[in-house]
This record gives C-alpha cells, structure tokens and sequence, in this order.
C-alpha cells in the first residue's frame, strides 16, 4: 500500500534513478523547488559522470531488498525511475521495490525513434541478433552501442569497425580492424555527417535509445543511403509513465 502524504511534515523526497539526460535535468528543477528535496541514483556504468546539483550515490543496491531497504531508510516519499531504456532489469526491480516500500513510482521515458521515409532500418532485438545482421560479406560500421555490450562484435570479426563510446573499452576487441572514439553526445548532424563520410561508413549498430542527443547520426545515415541496424527496446512494466521531463514534474507537483 503507498504511504499516505503529510502535507506538513516538509519537502518531499524524491530519488531520482538516473543515468540518462532527462534525469538530470529533472534533477536540477527539482533542486530549484521548494516542495521537493531530491537525491539520485547512477549505476556507476560511466567513470566520470557529470555532476549534478543534488545528492547522489553510485552502484547496485543489491535487488529489490536493496533498493526497497533504501526508500525506507532514506525516508523516500516518491521514486522516479528516469533509466536508460534499456536499462530493462533496474526498471522493473523499481516496480517492485516501490511496491515493496508503499512509495509511488513515476518512470521518466523518452519516446523511441520511429522510422522515417527515407530511413534504411533493420530492426533487431538484441545486439548478437544485430551483428548477424550485418551479414557476411565485411562492412565498415559504426557501432555506437555501450562499451559494455561491443564484445559481441568478435562474432563477426570480418568487419570494420568504429566504435564510439565514453569510456574506453578495455581489453580492446580480439578483431583484426576496429578504431575507437571516446566521446560524448549530444552530437549535430554536420559531425556525423563528416564522420560517416571520412570513415566509409556503410552501416551503423545503434540502440532505439530515443531522445535528441543521438539522434543527429539517424539524420546523417538517411541522407547517405546508410543502413542502420536498429536494436529494440526490451519490454518495461506497465507502470505510470511521463513522456517528457516537464511531464514528470507536472506529475510530482500534482502529487
Ligand atoms: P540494468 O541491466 O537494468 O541494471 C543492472 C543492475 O545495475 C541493476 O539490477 C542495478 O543493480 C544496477 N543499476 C542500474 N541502474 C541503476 C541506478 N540508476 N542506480 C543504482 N543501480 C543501478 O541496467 P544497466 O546495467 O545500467 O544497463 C542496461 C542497458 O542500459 C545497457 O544497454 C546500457 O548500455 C544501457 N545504458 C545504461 C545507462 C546507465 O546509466 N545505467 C546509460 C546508458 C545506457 P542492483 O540490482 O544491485 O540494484
């Protein structure tokens, strides 16, 4: 059962899982306001996050105990689960922690990518699908996937590839041809462009990550006739869910 609210009692506490562009900017008009006092979650995938305005901790919590123990020791009124899509695993360990700890859960989701006229998809539902997809005859991609998930290319070691990530991926893939770029986005149409151009880039493996900031390379690929294998996202719990950032915090203010 959700913990009823008491009006008088102060700020509400919000915890905020992060790790994506829409958590932190919730995160920084939450900061702003009055009625909220806010603190954050990162699962500690990047190496130097960007800081942000409120308090925040980084790692696993250990399951849904964990993270259920947490909205009770910390006193949490609301939980917002503003993940990557495809952070699958954490967003439903939220649902049922939420429950668990009698605390309402709002989960911050941008919208996907729909294919355009003009765009050349192959739809695939996890990344060792999208590398058979290449096929076999080498190719020169660009892969922008996480570094966490590119050692799946050593199954398809006759490609070329490009990988883009934040951090360096370590070891280096056992393939004959691969370069890597650390960086991060946002990134604008005219860069990818140039980068797609210079490299001879004739498809790219990418995440149905939604949102601007990755978007640009989509662009850039539907101009140049460039194939982009597309990985779906997994499937979320069915649970109250804003679109956009200011979605989220009309939702709280209501609450
Ligand atoms: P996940 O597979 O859903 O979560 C795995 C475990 O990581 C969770 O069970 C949880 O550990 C911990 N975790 C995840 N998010 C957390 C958070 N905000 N605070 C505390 N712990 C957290 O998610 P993932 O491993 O982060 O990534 C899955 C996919 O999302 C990958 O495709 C990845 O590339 C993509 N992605 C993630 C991020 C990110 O910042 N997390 C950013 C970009 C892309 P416990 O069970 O121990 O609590």
């Amino acid at each position: 059962m959700t913990r009823p609210f008491n009006a008088t009692s102060g700020p509400l506490r919000v915890l905020i899982l992060g790790g994506t562009t829409e958590a932190r900017e919730l995160t920084e008009k939450l900061t702003a306001h009055p009625r909220f006092e806010v603190s954050v979650s990162l699962a500690g995938r990047t190496r130097n996050p960007l800081i942000l305005a409120a308090s925040t901790r980084s790692g696993g919590f250990g399951g849904v105990e964990g993270l259920a123990d947490h909205l009770r020791m910390e006193k949490i009124d609301v939980l917002v689960d503003a993940t990557h899509p495809f952070a699958a695993i954490m967003s439903r360990n939220a649902v049922e922690a939420a429950t668990l700890a009698g605390v309402p859960l709002l989960a911050l989701v941008r919208p996907e990518w729909a294919p355009q006229p003009g765009d050349l998809w192959i739809e695939a539902e996890d990344v060792p699908q999208a590398v058979r997809a290449l096929g076999e005859t080498p190719r020169h991609v660009l892969v922008t996937l996480g570094r966490n998930e590119v050692r799946a290319l050593e199954a398809a070691p006759q490609h070329h590839y490009l990988i883009r990530s934040i951090d360096p991926v370590e070891p280096p893939l056992s393939v004959p041809s691969a370069r890597y770029i650390e960086t991060r986005g946002p990134f604008n149409e005219a860069d990818e462009h140039t980068l797609l151009v210079a490299n001879d880039i004739d498809a790219i493996l990418a995440k149905n990550s939604g949102g601007a900031a990755s978007y640009a390379k989509i662009i850039a690929a539907r101009a140049l006739g460039i194939e982009v294998i597309m990985i779906t996202r997994p499937e979320r719990p069915q649970v109250e869910t804003a679109a956009t950032v200011d979605d989220a915090l009309a939702w709280l203010e209501r609450l």
